[in-house]
């Protein structure tokens, strides 16, 4: 008896994405494995300054997840949204959304968050992945502050957004 296909499930990964690192990808990478469609949605409305306008963080977070695309077989579309999340998801046909977790701190508010878009849309589920030790602890924010220190983010960013992050700082007013 042949196996039954597995579901073909669309799933949204919802982000500031300012800039993508590695602890995402290493989400996307995850996420490509449970979905069949993968729509990274990059927030415009990223809170008070972020460092990338929202076109430079999808193009970003595009060139940077080609391969993911290309080793999972995954598709993977990225866009910008500034609706509500759960109003996004269901405009691109997802039932699923994709959310990273670091350790304690993220859980408050992916907590809230995860509740209340239940609430407004119950056929939408929101799945939580965890990234690897390696990269569990990165964040965006932290990135920015030490490249702005001139410290070394090899290691946290893939090689492009670094030498953006770089050339951005750098042409920044002092
Ligand atoms: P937001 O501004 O919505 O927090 P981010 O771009 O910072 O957007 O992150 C998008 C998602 O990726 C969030 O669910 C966040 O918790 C998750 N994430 C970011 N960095 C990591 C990481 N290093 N490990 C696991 N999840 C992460």
């Amino acid at each position: 008896m042949n196996e039954p296909a597995p579901p073909r499930q669309v799933g949204v990964y919802p982000g500031t994405f300012d800039p993508i690192t590695n602890g995402h990808l290493d989400i996307i990478t995850r996420a490509a494995r449970i979905v069949h469609r993968l729509v990274i949605g990059v927030a415009v409305n990223a809170g008070k300054g972020p460092l990338f306008p929202f076109d430079e963080r999808v193009d970003l977070v595009r060139a940077e997840t080609e391969r993911v695309a290309r080793a999972s077989g995954t598709e993977i579309v990225v866009t910008s949204f500034d609706t509500l999340l759960v109003e996004f998801a269901r405009s691109v046909g997802a039932t699923v959304i994709l959310r990273g977790l670091r350790a304690v701190s993220d859980f408050d508010y992916e907590f809230q968050m995860a509740g209340m878009n239940y609430r407004l849309a119950p056929d939408v589920e929101t799945v939580f992945l965890m990234a690897s030790e390696r990269h569990q602890f990165i964040s965006s924010r932290f990135v920015k502050e030490i490249a702005l220190l001139g410290g070394d983010i090899t290691s946290f960013v893939p090689q492009m957004t670094r030498e953006r992050v770089l050339a951005r700082l750098s042409s920044r007013p002092a």
